[in-house]
């Protein structure tokens, strides 16, 4: 749900109730899903099917497994529930997933989907949001949403061109692991485990989703479930100020910056996020992350874009404002999209900046594009979602 305490609530779209917030009717027309759900949530969707004291705990339990470390996608299966409780369950909630729409498979074997989430109200539209899995050889990355599209219109992204905005709950968030692993075939007695890190780099910006993001991350790493370690999850933001210390305090992934830009000019038209919050507070908030440490670095994102931030004089001032701050430098080949303005780097420059910053003592590997034929690439994320028209609710 949106938050009070948000620094920059979103402009569009109601609020929505969380899903498994209420108690369900029995009505098949309405059964809600529990993918997704929380301890508490479960806990809840028990009680309403009048389990209570010191059973809702175990039961609790029994359920959590069987979704989150089995991928259960039927009551039946539930073994060690009794009958009655089953059908209890079934005559309420399903266990169904968010319906994949569309998937397409990059010829490196990057693999992008379409997922197609539920309505939160009858003025809306079913929304999509797109999810990526990226294999790679010694480990597999998840890259998931956080809202439909993206409030920050970062000039050179994709999703910030996207007019519908609203953001995910923790549900929809944790839906889509689930979904990926379903694709994957990764569930006990099927393919091995391939999703072995979790990047909040899809759509949006999570820092203006912060409880429900706190608490997908808390479904993600639960070691009882999904099981992916907050040390294998990575938080990409925009450089929300006001949320960073919180994010580090209470969210405890790993940390990237969206930094792009190293002088404020620059960095005012390519992410105007830093009209509000420029690059010194940014900094400085960076400096102050909890957790810091050369184990725990953060990783700062520059996106290259030809004549705009790569000069030599960029990467030197870049070294200059990383001074004292544990970090890495990912140095992203700009991804275009149709009507995208910018130009990537020449290859050569952008080895010749990360030499520069690699020179100074940080690590500062060019990602290579992934998935980039099947626009699935970093930035190149826009389902078709619209906004629903006032006259057509
Ligand atoms: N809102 C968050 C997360 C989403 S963007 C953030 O800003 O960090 C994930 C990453 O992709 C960000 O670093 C973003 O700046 C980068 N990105 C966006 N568009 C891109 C493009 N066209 N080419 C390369 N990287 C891009």
């Amino acid at each position: 749900m949106m938050q009070t305490d948000n620094p920059a609530a979103l402009p569009v779209q109601d609020a929505a109730p969380d899903a498994g917030r209420h108690s369900a009717p029995v009505n098949a027309e309405v059964r809600r899903s529990l993918t997704g759900l929380d301890r508490a949530g479960l806990s809840e969707a028990l009680s309403d099917c009048g389990v209570a004291d010191r059973a809702l705990r175990m039961r609790t339990s029994q359920l959590w497994n069987w979704i989150y470390q089995r991928g259960a996608t039927s009551f039946d299966e539930m073994t060690n529930v009794g009958k009655e409780l089953r059908t209890a369950l079934a005559e309420r909630y399903t266990l169904t997933r968010p319906e994949v729409s569309d998937e397409q498979i990059s010829n490196d074997g990057t693999r992008k989907w379409l997922v197609k989430l539920d309505a939160q109200s009858a003025r809306e539209v079913s929304p999509q949001i797109e999810c990526v899995y990226i294999p790679e050889t010694s480990r597999g990355t998840l890259c998931i949403s956080s809202q439909v599209g993206c409030t920050l219109s970062c000039t050179f992204c994709h999703t910030g061109t996207q007019k519908l905005v609203r953001n995910l709950t923790a549900s929809e968030m944790a839906a889509q692991v689930m979904v990926a692993r379903d694709r994957l075939g990764e569930w006990p007695g099927g393919e091995e485990r391939q999703i072995t890190n979790i990047v909040l780099m899809g759509m949006g910006e999570p820092l203006y989703n912060f409880d429900n993001v706190k608490q997908a991350v808390e479904i993600i790493s639960d070691n009882e479930g999904i099981s992916v370690s907050k040390r294998r999850i990575t938080l990409s933001t925009a450089g929300v100020v006001p949320m960073i210390e919180r994010c580090g305090t209470e969210i405890g992934a790993m940390l990237a910056i969206s930094l792009h830009g190293v002088r404020d000019d620059v960095r005012d038209l390519l992410v105007p996020l830093n009209k509000k919050y420029p690059i010194e507070e940014l900094m400085d908030a960076c400096r102050n992350y909890p957790g810091l440490s050369n184990a725990r670095r953060i990783t700062f994102e520059y996106v290259m874009l030809k004549g705009i931030n790569d000069s030599m004089a960029d990467a030197r001032e870049l070294v200059r404002l990383l001074k004292g701050i544990p970090a890495k430098i990912n140095l992203i080949p700009f991804n275009p999209w149709p009507g995208s303005t910018y130009e990537c780097s020449d290859w050569e420059q952008i080895e010749k900046f990360g030499e520069v910053v690699n020179r100074a003592g940080y690590a500062s590997p060019i990602r290579t594009p992934r998935g980039r034929d099947i626009m699935a690439a970093c930035g190149q994320l826009k389902s078709a979602s619209e906004r629903v028209r006032a006259n057509k609710a």
